[in-house]
């Protein structure tokens, strides 16, 4: 029962984080390594953005599918599942309850948001929305907190009892942006994100 609820923890115990992970060679431009992968992924676009690159193109490098002020969805690069993603605050927290209460509250919204687009984009019998904090609870990057979000189907066990390397995988993380971002989009963020560059701008607000 444990593998079924924590399917995304197995492949990560006792990895170390890599220098610069999170960073995707589009966005290497930006030369720092906060030895966190998001931490590192949102700088990486931030330092894009801010030197002229359109914020979409930036966003879709890194894997992000969609964001709102504070948090954001991104793609898991090592997925368990087509649409396998995770919705993480831009902040550096390493638990729920250390989150201001604005940015958990936006962090549940979206995770409805990405709970309704997995159901309309894969029709799974059932979703798995997870947050594992710390390494001995499973988490794949401790310190930064992020909830799986993942499709489930009746009898996809067996691929979780298998290895990453005979994992299959019917659709290209590309693909998987393109389609949950269609289903994303819709709800009108340029306030969120006018908001997000001002305080970046004086270096005040997050990621
Ligand atoms: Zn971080």
């Amino acid at each position: 029962m444990d593998i079924a609820w924590t399917p995304w923890r197995y492949a990560y115990i006792a990895e170390e984080t890599p220098a610069r992970a999170g960073v995707p060679k589009a966005l290497s431009a930006w030369q720092g390594d906060l030895g966190c992968v998001f931490c590192n992924m949102f700088a990486a676009v931030r330092f894009a953005v801010e030197n002229g690159m359109p914020q979409q193109e930036a966003d879709r490098a890194a894997g992000i599918v969609y964001r709102q002020y504070a948090c954001c969805v991104v793609l898991n690069a090592y997925p368990y599942a087509s649409g396998h993603c995770m919705v993480t605050p831009l902040e550096h927290l390493p638990t729920l309850h250390q989150l201001p209460e604005e940015t958990a509250e936006e962090m549940v919204r979206i995770a409805q948001r990405v709970d309704e687009a997995l159901y309309t984009v894969y029709r799974p019998d059932g979703v798995n929305m997870g947050i594992n904090e710390g390494k001995a609870a499973g988490a794949g990057v401790a310190g930064h907190l992020h909830m799986h979000c993942l499709p489930r189907w009746i009898g996809d066990t067996n691929f979780m009892t298998t290895t990453a390397e005979t994992r299959v995988l019917p659709e290209t993380l590309d693909v998987t942006w393109q389609r949950l971002h269609d289903v994303l989009k819709d709800e009108d963020i340029s306030e969120g994100l006018a908001r997000w560059a001002k305080e970046s701008a004086e270096k005040k607000g997050p990621g």
